[in-house]
């Protein structure tokens, strides 16, 4: 097997950092990551806390730490008097927010310039721009990038609303122009469901985001989500660095990504690659950023929006270029100039994440809390893990459940997906229910393998919910019939007199899926 690239940079090795010290805006894997980026580059790193945190892995990972608050995020990770605070306190020069809480929030990258801190991300004015999807759609037009049918303004205004859906036909989505998390989104089939469609959408966008704002487009029926990579110096070089093919969604959500896109061309690519960058300079890109679109089965695609931040699925690319992302945040948030040129940008094998929740996909994905009694991660050749735990870790209810991120290295897809099932059997949790079985079986899916993907995979082809491999079922089942025979043995019960249990009795009784009742005590 060849290895997986190794990590290059656009930078000189033995540049010395302006950088001194980074203060890490955020919890979990993300937090990790970070902090291993900063060991690998010599910079000293600043964890925060929750008081639900205190013993959290990220916590253990950074130089130092500080507590910032009570355990709803609420009161901790989106205070940014305390972020700040405890930045000034720890003597950090530069703030990186990860993913989620601050990592999108105009108002706060603008605190850190006014304060002194450099903000590890765009420029505030460009992620206000590029964060409200309405303004986004409007620079994609500028940038004469393709754009998904839509009404390009503000739709709250009923009337307005019915006559633009009338334009553009049924099936509609209805999106919060302050939209993310696949939150104010609804899918409107007919017209009779429009008003309280936009009602509705319209009050979860008020009451998550404080923006009611919310804008029509075309529901594509089966399209495919493939997004690029971007990377932007302060001094005009933006560069892109290939795609991640994110189509394996639950209610719009990622869950599988890959690099590269199985419909992916040289051609297509150039053309999607040169789509973002031009988007990228008209918007005065700096930073790492995904410019994310929809592809249909023409392979025709479609903008959709930007973020402006590192993606949790940003190691499938570092596997596959050989770019540590983090490290080139940090060299152009220090004002350094990208060496790399386009033609560097070289794809090499085939990557996969999996994203492991603390869920249970046998009861609707509920969030799973509790403490990790076992928890061990695979590993060998071609195999990462970003995880945010280790073993004796708790998992609280204040957060998301992503406790893990698995991914996977192979020569090719066929190879890489063999390897995704052997690290997924390796893979141990127990205290909690994990989303590594639900993983599973979509690596045995014969549509997955042969890279037949839509947006809408999981709902066709699992439209009753139910995640689990036939071999999976047939084991669980003989585990649990030999302990349950055992422990009758043991105490001697007699069941169903005057005949003893026997292996064949249990047998007929799990072919009735009785052991189905069971399931709660597991
Ligand atoms: P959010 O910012 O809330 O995550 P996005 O605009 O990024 O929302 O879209 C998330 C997902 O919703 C996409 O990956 C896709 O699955 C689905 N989606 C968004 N827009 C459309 C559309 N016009 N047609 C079909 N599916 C869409």
């Amino acid at each position: 097997m060849a290895a997986p690239p190794g990590l290059k940079s656009g930078y000189a090795k033995e540049m010395t950092h302006t950088i001194r010290k980074i203060l890490i805006a955020n919890r979990g894997e993300i937090a990790v990551r970070v902090a291993r980026g900063c060991r690998d580059l010599g910079i000293r790193s600043v964890a925060v806390y929750s008081e639900a945190d205190r013993i959290a892995f990220h916590v253990r990972m950074a130089d130092d730490a500080i507590c910032i608050g009570p355990a709803p995020s609420n009161q901790s990770y989106l205070v940014h008097d305390a972020i700040i605070q405890a930045a000034k306190i720890s003597g950090a020069d530069a703030i990186h927010p990860g993913y989620g809480f601050l990592s999108e929030n105009a108002e706060f990258a603008r605190r850190c310039q006014d304060e002194g801190l450099i903000f590890i991300g765009p420029k505030p004015e460009t992620i206000a721009l590029l964060g409200d999807k309405l303004a986004a759609r409007e620079t994609a037009v500028k940038a004469k990038l393709p754009l998904v049918q839509g009404s390009d303004t503000d739709t709250s205004d009923l009337k307005q609303a019915i006559a633009a859906a009338r334009k553009i036909g049924f099936p509609i989505l209805v999106k919060a122009a302050a939209g993310g998390g696949g939150k104010g989104m609804r899918v409107v089939h007919s017209e009779d469901q429009f008003e309280e469609s936009i009602r509705s959408a319209a009050s979860e966008a008020k009451s998550a985001f404080g923006d009611s704002r919310v804008y029509l487009e075309k529901y594509l029926a089966r399209p495919r989500h493939v997004e690029i990579q971007i990377l932007c110096d302060q001094h005009g070089t933006c560069l892109y660095l290939g795609e991640r093919e994110c189509s394996i969604q639950r209610r719009h959500q990622k869950v599988v990504e890959e690099s590269p896109s199985p419909i992916m061309t040289p051609e297509l690519r150039t053309r999607m690659g040169s789509a973002a960058v031009e988007i990228a300079r008209r918007s005065g890109y700096v930073g790492a950023g995904t410019v994310e679109f929809l592809v249909d089965e023409q392979r025709d695609f479609f903008f959709l929006e930007v973020n402006t931040r590192l993606q949790v699925e940003h190691p499938v690319t570092e596997m596959v270029t050989g770019i540590d992302l983090v490290r080139e945040q940090i060299a152009i948030a220090e004002g350094r100039k990208l060496t790399l040129r386009q033609e560097d940008i070289q794809l090499r094998g085939h990557a996969i994440e999996c994203r492991i929740y603390a869920e249970d996909p046998d009861n609707n994905f509920m969030p799973s809390t509790g403490t990790l009694n076992a928890y061990v991660i695979p590993a060998g050749p071609g195999v990462r893990v970003d995880s945010g735990v280790v073993a004796g870790s708790e998992i609280p209810i204040y957060y998301d459940p992503m406790i893990a991120k698995l991914v996977v290295w192979g020569t090719n897809r066929a190879e890489a997906v063999t390897r995704m099932k052997r690290a997924l059997e390796e893979y141990r949790v127990s205290g909690v229910e994990t989303t590594i079985g639900f993983h599973r079986v979509i690596m045995d899916n014969e549509k997955f393998l042969a890279g037949e993907l839509s947006t809408r995979f999981l709902d066709e082809e699992y439209p009753d919910n139910v995640y689990r491999r036939v071999s999976d079922v047939v084991r669980e089942r003989a585990a649990l019939a030999v302990a349950i025979d055992k422990y009758v043995r043991e105490r001697k019960i007699s069941v169903s007199p005057p005949q003893q249990a026997t292996r064949s009795n249990w047998a007929a009784w799990h072919r009735h899926g009785n052991l189905r009742s069971f399931k709660g005590s597991r």
